[in-house]
């Protein structure tokens, strides 16, 4: 059992959520579900998405925590806070309830670099590299 490697990701359209945190339209629900069963769940591979109501858990990528953070960061280090776009993966029940420490831990680093002192190993090392994808409708 194993995750996706990434190459499913590249070989079909990202799903992109319309705004920061934003929940999948109806439309974007099936498409979530139709990637999951056919490549499971990305983080642990399982085909059985686990929830009652037989749909995949739409995980935002990167966590929305994570996203809300860097925005943080980013206007506090002088920036627009623009953030990249973030994809909706199907994850199972199961990983989705233990994703959430981990986020958790993420934030936590990413707000401290927000705090003085800074250094050149500070801020900028987490940074997204890449520019805020355009917006399907
Ligand atoms: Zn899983």
């Amino acid at each position: 059992m194993g995750g996706w490697s990434g190459a499913q990701e590249n070989q079909a359209d990202p799903i992109l959520a319309n705004g920061v945190g934003a929940k999948p339209t109806a439309n974007q629900q099936k498409k979530i579900n139709e990637r999951g069963n056919k490549y499971g769940c990305y983080t642990c591979g399982t085909k059985n998405p686990g929830t009652p109501s037989g749909n995949w858990v739409a995980d935002h990528f990167p966590p929305t925590a994570v996203v809300k953070a860097i925005q943080e960061l980013d206007r506090a280090t002088g920036g627009t806070g623009d953030v990249p776009a973030q994809a909706f993966r199907p994850q199972c029940q199961d990983c989705s309830r233990t994703q959430g420490g981990r986020v958790k831990q993420h934030v936590e680093t990413i707000k401290s670099w927000a705090q003085p002192p800074y250094s050149p190993q500070n801020p900028k090392t987490c940074r997204q590299p890449h520019k805020p994808r355009a917006r399907k409708r």
